[in-house]
């Protein structure tokens, strides 16, 4: 266990950026800036949700902590250790306290091996003198812990249901008794009923055993129901960032507006009212993002210096970081009501 006091997770400025290459006449090869400049902290026990549509750079940002793509540039420390400058050597010993849990766990899970195996694969790995009855009785207990009764354990992938085989792979990623967990879109494939049942596990398992979680989703009404702070990505970047409570209270960023506007209200005399933001147009290539904020191209309330100068990330009071030109116009965007979204 280590002494460490700060975050358990600190991001500085982290940079992925690919390079496609192009044809043999093109002079130049094309950068993708999936991740352009991310910072953020996670404290032990705590939860960092991080929203975006797809291809927005979530789920490269957990590729970069877990060191699957190397990083461009920037700092990742996990329990005061710098992750990306020690050796592959080093790093291993550290990477079994970070697991990563994916929205497919079928495509995660290897077919010809039962519930069982998958899980003692990963236990025994760095446990090879235990005994073979202390093992089996600790993958049980994994077993147990997830929900998964003992007898499901010599069934094999495809003979269990969407929710049993997602914690199957949650059993598997407490195997190594991790710190962190990057939870990757972990309920998008499920039916509503069972994304309730595996939110709640993520929680119980976190007040049991102090889990940290980053979980990524690509809307907002998951996250709400887990997440301590929030991060809403766009393009590669974050443009909001605050308490959850605060993100459903004080949305500002119009990116953000129009993703909580998207999410059902259970009160039908409210839904029926309600105004929704429909965006112009798709998610721009992030081989060509927009010139200034990235947003600009669909944004309500754009203009002419939007296109021009990107907002910094700024800090307005309680955490709540927001990155936008006009938070006079955005703070007036309308999310219910009959009438229009843009202040007149
Ligand atoms: Fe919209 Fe401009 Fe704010 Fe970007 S900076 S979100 S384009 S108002």
């Amino acid at each position: 266990m280590s002494n460490h006091k700060g975050p358990l997770l600190k991001v500085e400025n982290l940079k992925m950026h690919f390079s496609l290459k192009r044809g043999l006449l093109d002079k130049q090869d094309k950068v993708v800036k999936a991740v352009d400049g991310v910072s953020f902290e996670v404290h032990k026990g705590r939860t960092l949700g991080i929203v975006g549509e797809s291809g927005c750079g979530k789920t490269t940002i957990g590729k970069c902590i877990l060191r699957i793509h190397q990083a461009s540039s920037g700092k990742i420390f996990f329990n005061g250790q710098d992750i990306l400058g020690m050796s592959e050597r080093n790093f291993s010993k550290i990477k079994r306290k970070m697991q990563m849990i994916f929205q497919d766990p079928y495509g995660s899970l290897d077919p010809r091996q039962s519930a069982f195996s998958i899980v003692k694969e990963t236990y025994v790995e760095d446990r090879k003198r235990q005994p073979a009855r202390v093992v089996k009785e600790e993958v049980e207990k994994l077993l147990v812990r997830v929900g998964l009764p003992v007898e499901l354990g010599i069934r094999y992938p495809h003979e269990l249901s969407g929710g049993q085989r997602q914690r199957l792979g949650i059993a598997r990623a407490l195997a190594t008794d991790p710190e962190l967990i990057i939870c990757d879109e972990p309920v998008s494939a499920l039916d509503v009923s069972i994304q309730a049942q595996i939110i709640n596990l993520f929680k119980q398992l976190q007040r049991q055993m102090q889990l940290t979680y980053i979980f990524i989703a690509h809307d907002l009404a998951v996250v709400r129901h887990i997440a301590d702070r929030v991060a809403v990505m766009y393009l590669g970047r974050f443009v909001e960032h605050m308490d959850a409570a605060e993100l459903y209270s004080n949305p500002l960023h119009p990116y953000t507006k129009s993703l909580l506007s998207a999410i059902p209200i259970i009160d039908y005399d409210a839904e029926r009212q309600r105004k929704r933001i429909i965006l112009k147009g798709e998610v721009p290539s992030p081989i060509n993002v927009p010139s200034g904020c990235a947003f600009h191209p669909r944004c309500p309330v754009a203009s002419s210096i939007c296109a021009e100068v990107v907002p910094g990330l700024e800090d307005i009071g309680n955490g709540h970081y927001v990155a936008c030109h006009h938070l006079d116009l955005a703070r007036e965007m309308v999310m219910i009501g009959p009438q229009s979204q843009k202040p007149a």
